[in-house]
């Protein structure tokens, strides 16, 4: 059985720099994207076909102090993911490595694993009509390599290893900036929502600052849909199998209404 790795993001270290953004599209063969200047020094709005790893800054102060926050975003990598859960064509699956990989060429780009996730990470590429995500360089695990975001960061922000190395490594961080950063706190490393992620954070402050979800959830209507409603309608037949997909366009619109009820932030909107 193959060992479930990790990623940790540490934003107490990450200096902003973008190169893991320019190794993801190098590995990935991903082209450069135009971005126009707001003010700020935010480049890309959100992940697209064309991004699959952000570097998102936010500027702000807080008691009269000045703060630059950058945090590494991209597909979480969760223990129990909806987006596999909501996508009918099986295109999406955990690897053993923890690493959540899409199969191109059974996705028929309909969009409910961007619908589900609770992150708001896949975007389906209008040309090719696939959704699109990091698959935590996948090819490169099983050939014994590091994630190339993580092999390129010089700022030692990103480290990638066995998931319970990561862990006892995060909670030695924290303890180590607890004292500059009296708010820092562990992301993914704890069972939540969707059972944890293999993207893991120590972040310095609250997981709102960063735009991530407090409390991140797989929608039991997805359980509802990919475990009973869907096998039960493939059991008995056709018709059964249409009135199954009405349901599930019922379980899709109350996962939508879901996301928005917790103030789920889309990249895409
Ligand atoms: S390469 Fe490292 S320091 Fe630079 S932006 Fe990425 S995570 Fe931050
Ligand atoms: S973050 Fe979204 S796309 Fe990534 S594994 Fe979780 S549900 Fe799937
Ligand atoms: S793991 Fe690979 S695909 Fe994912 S962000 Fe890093 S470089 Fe990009």
């Amino acid at each position: 059985m193959a060992t479930e790795m990790a990623m940790l993001h540490d934003v107490s270290r990450c200096t902003g720099c973008r190169a893991c953004m320019v190794a993801c599209k190098q590995w990935k063969d991903l082209p450069a994207e135009s971005t126009p200047f707001d003010g700020n020094f935010q480049s890309h709005k959100g992940l697209s076909p064309k991004t699959y790893n952000l570097i998102k800054m936010t500027e702000r102060t807080e008691n009269d102090t000045f703060h630059w926050d950058f945090i590494k975003f991209q597909c979480m990598h969760c223990a129990h993911p909806a987006c596999a859960k909501g996508c009918p064509q099986n295109a999406l699956r955990k690897t053993e490595s923890g690493a959540v990989v899409l199969d191109k060429e059974k996705c028929i780009g309909c969009g409910y694993c961007a619908d589900n996730c609770p992150f708001d990470v896949p975007k389906v590429d209008e040309q090719t009509h696939k959704s699109t995500k990091c698959d935590l360089c996948a090819d490169r695990i099983e050939n014994g390599m590091t994630p190339a975001c993580a092999q390129t960061c010089t700022a030692r922000a990103i480290d990638f290893g066995k998931k319970d190395d990561m862990i006892t490594l995060a909670h030695s961080r924290l303890n180590d900036i607890k004292g500059s950063f009296p708010n820092a706190q562990l992301y993914g490393v704890d069972k939540n929502g969707v059972g944890g992620t293999h993207m893991m954070y120590i972040l310095t402050d609250s997981p709102a600052i960063y735009g991530l979800p407090a409390d991140p959830k797989t929608n039991d209507a997805i359980d509802l849909w990919k475990d009973i409603i869907r096998p039960a309608g493939q059991l008995m037949g056709v018709g059964a199998i249409v009135g199954a997909a009405g349901a599930y366009a019922l379980t899709k619109a109350i996962a939508k209404k879901h996301k928005n009820e917790k103030g789920g932030k889309s990249d895409a909107d």
